[in-house]
């Protein structure tokens, strides 16, 4: 379904949706520089609308355009009001955030320095990436056959437009198959991440993720899901693993902020645990909701509220 908005925040500007568009010279519809972020805003059990973790999302999109030598011509505190702006402006209580930073037109080739950076923060109501039913009852993966980025060859720890064919060409590839998540893994064959999502096993109640010195994003729900397990007590280890060690792990799951936290119930046509998502899975799951959307009080210092 094609997304819509009433407004769209570009360079400064609060314009309308129908005036927000760009020149096909482009530099970035070319060649793939450039730097974006997702972020959400949930409607709360106050009944009031915040951001998830904004600033840590903002620190990311210039550390992305810092690795990829991007001059950002606003500040991060300008995004940040920019964002708040853009959900405001659209009247929306719940919805996916998008900035991205982009160079302009001018200038063509790869050597292209004088290009116009620009910079637009989009906002539209999308409900859950992998499906509801995904979210409840688990999702069917398939480890592609396309590895990850290595991690000299693009940057994983930015989140840069082009890196984004590697997961698309994955995710395609799967989807044709009858997936609905492909999990890659790294040029070494160990398990890296989701096409768009962080992952998790759980073995004997410890629960593994993949450590973040290796070819994934440093996702920002990964950190989430990290402490909200430490706080019940539960063991979290920053591990690299094996393919083999999904199928026999009790529990996996994908997280990431438009997935939010979605149990994978079977990979490679092999059934995980039992079939159904898993009592850490589920408790986590249930933890993440009651932060973003429920009455959780416990880290009010990653909500921005929009009104
Ligand atoms: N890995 C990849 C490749 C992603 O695109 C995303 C989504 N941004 C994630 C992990 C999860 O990151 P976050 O939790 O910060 O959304």
């Amino acid at each position: 379904m094609a997304i819509t908005a009433e407004k769209i925040w570009f360079d400064g500007e609060m314009v309308a949706f129908a005036d927000a568009n760009v020149h096909v010279l482009t530099h970035t519809l070319h060649y793939g520089l450039g730097a974006f972020e997702g972020i959400r805003c949930y409607k709360r059990g106050n009944g009031r609308s915040a951001i998830f973790r904004l600033e840590d999302h903002i620190r990311r999109l210039f550390e992305s355009c810092h690795i990829v030598t991007i001059d950002m011509p606003f500040t991060r505190e300008q995004i940040v009001q920019a964002c708040i702006d853009t959900v405001r402006a659209n009247n929306f209580e719940d919805c996916y955030i998008r900035p991205v930073v982009f160079m302009g037109h001018g200038e063509m080739g790869l050597s292209a320095m004088s290009n116009k950076v620009r910079v637009s923060v989009i906002a539209w109501e999308w409900g859950s990436y992998l499906g509801d039913e995904g979210l409840k009852n688990g999702i069917r993966g398939k480890v592609s056959s396309f590895s990850r980025n290595h991690v000299n060859a693009v940057m994983a720890k930015g989140k840069i437009n082009g890196h984004y064919v590697n997961s698309i060409l994955a995710k395609r590839e799967v989807m044709a198959q009858g997936y609905q998540e492909a999990i890659m893994l790294d040029t070494e064959g160990y398990v890296s991440e989701a096409s768009g999502e962080n992952l998790f096993i759980v073995r004997d109640n410890v629960i593994i993720t993949t450590p973040v010195g290796m070819s994934i994003l440093d996702g920002i729900t990964r950190h989430t899901i990290m402490k909200l397990a430490e706080e019940r007590d539960m063991q979290v280890k920053e591990l690299r693993f094996t393919r083999d060690m999904l199928y026999v792990a009790d529990e996996v799951f994908a997280v990431g902020t438009a997935a939010e936290v979605t149990p994978i119930r079977e990979i490679d046509d092999r059934t995980i645990g039992t079939g159904k998502p898993g009592p850490i899975t589920t408790a986590l799951q249930a933890a993440y909701f009651d932060l973003v959307r429920g009455d959780s009080t416990d880290h009010d210092e990653w909500l921005t509220y929009v009104n």
